[in-house]
């Protein structure tokens, strides 16, 4: 059955980049059938159903191409020791931080976990997300990153989304294997990832930084994933330059995320390789850094943008991709047009999903959002406000919300 969805302005978001002031999309069962202006509708479709937009703006289903947001507990009294002056890295060396979190979701269940996280899922499906992508963690331990990769699914499997996973055991060093992070390395290389191959993950991602992983560590867990067939992402110079970009590149990485002290040759070594950087200026405010990622090196060079909530207990405790475009507008100057392909295409092609999702064409999936704005500059202009009022996931209306 063909369903047409008409009288809207439409940002397609694809590689040409269309906007059709006039436009409609034509959508069979989960896929486009076909996008452009009203006026050029193909005569010999026959629409059996006809949804009226009243001149909203419709994007892609938007993509969170990072996220934390499997996770049990808060982390609310670590954030008033950060505001009264303690900082993320000496909390950290103090045992707190993501091991504070690691303690909450070893002693979580898998059912506890699905309920914990799903009202954040929800709050990012209300924006218009439709695609997210979830790491696990905050188990450093077999059968913790085993139960939040589970969680992850079940939420794929009772909400409108697309999950992305990510395996991060290379997220903190557990305390079992204090002092002995090649051991800890050793171990995620050659007894868990042959054996968490089988649920389905999407990427192995690390935290390359002097308080977690070391960029030879990182390195060496990106050979073995490489070589498994998976797909690799990093954290890479978020609070220092510890060489992470430069060893994500040479793995030709999906993305590089953060990269607040990334150089101008990081920069070059991404664009080459390919590698999506991935702004998370949710993190940066929290911790309220100094060092902004180098924006003019990463245009220049052509490195695609994202922008993501990473939402997470620590460093991100929301979740709102919404808030994330507006911080990415404010703190790092990104424009409009950059924000929303880094939220739709750019994102995608982070999470390789950008065949299928984050843009509007022929054969893609009919994943997309409907907002009542003027314009699209109010993507990334509203702060704290959701002009999302209607998503489509796979051709059907999931959501409907009066604004
Ligand atoms: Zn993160």
């Amino acid at each position: 059955m063909l369903t047409l969805w008409r009288h809207c302005r439409i940002a397609t978001c694809d590689e040409q980049s269309r906007v059709f002031e006039r436009g409609a999309i034509v959508t069979r069962g989960a896929a486009i059938e076909w996008v452009g202006d009203e006026a050029d509708l193909p005569a010999g479709l026959r629409t059996e159903h006809v949804i009226e937009l009243a001149g909203r703006w419709l994007t892609p289903g938007l993509v969170d191409c990072h996220t934390h947001l499997v996770f049990a507990g808060q982390r609310a009294a670590e954030f008033a020791r950060r505001t009264a002056g303690t900082s993320y890295a000496e909390i950290a060396r103090e045992g707190g931080g993501i091991l504070g979190t690691v303690r909450a979701t070893r002693a979580a269940s898998e059912e506890g976990l699905v309920e914990q996280s799903r009202p954040r899922l929800q709050s990012l499906l209300a924006e218009g997300v439709t695609t997210v992508e979830i790491k696990s963690g905050y188990g450093l331990e077999f059968d913790t990153e085993a139960r939040m990769l589970r969680a992850a699914r079940r939420l794929e499997a009772t909400n409108p989304v697309t999950v992305s996973t990510s395996l991060l055991a290379a997220h903190a060093l557990p305390p079992e294997f204090a002092g002995r992070a090649d051991d800890y390395i050793g171990t995620i290389c050659e007894d868990w990832l042959p054996r968490l191959a089988g649920l389905r993950i999407d990427a192995v991602d690390a935290y390359c930084e002097d308080i977690a992983f070391s960029a030879a560590q990182c390195d060496r867990l990106f050979t073995v994933a490489r070589a498994l067939g998976l797909n690799v992402r990093l954290h890479a110079e978020q609070l220092s330059n510890v060489g992470g970009s430069q060893v994500a590149a040479r793995h030709g990485a999906l993305s590089c995320d953060h990269l607040e002290y990334a150089t101008d040759a990081d920069a070059r070594a991404l664009a080459r390789a390919g590698t999506v950087a991935v702004m998370l200026p949710v993190a940066f405010y929290m911790l309220a850094e100094r060092q902004l990622p180098p924006i003019e090196a990463l245009r220049r060079h052509g490195v695609p943008l994202a922008v993501a909530s990473d939402c997470n207990p620590g460093s991100a405790p929301g979740a709102s991709l919404l808030l994330a475009m507006n911080m990415a507008r404010r703190l790092f100057g990104l424009t409009s047009a950059e924000v929303l392909l880094g939220v739709t295409r750019h994102a995608a092609r982070a999470l390789a999903v950008h065949e299928r999702r984050g843009s509007l064409a022929a054969g893609r999936a009919a994943d997309f959002a409907a907002w009542s704005i003027d314009s699209l500059d109010e993507l990334g202009y509203w702060c704290g406000f959701n002009p999302c009022s209607l998503v489509a996931k796979n051709g059907s209306i999931v959501l409907e919300r009066d604004v």
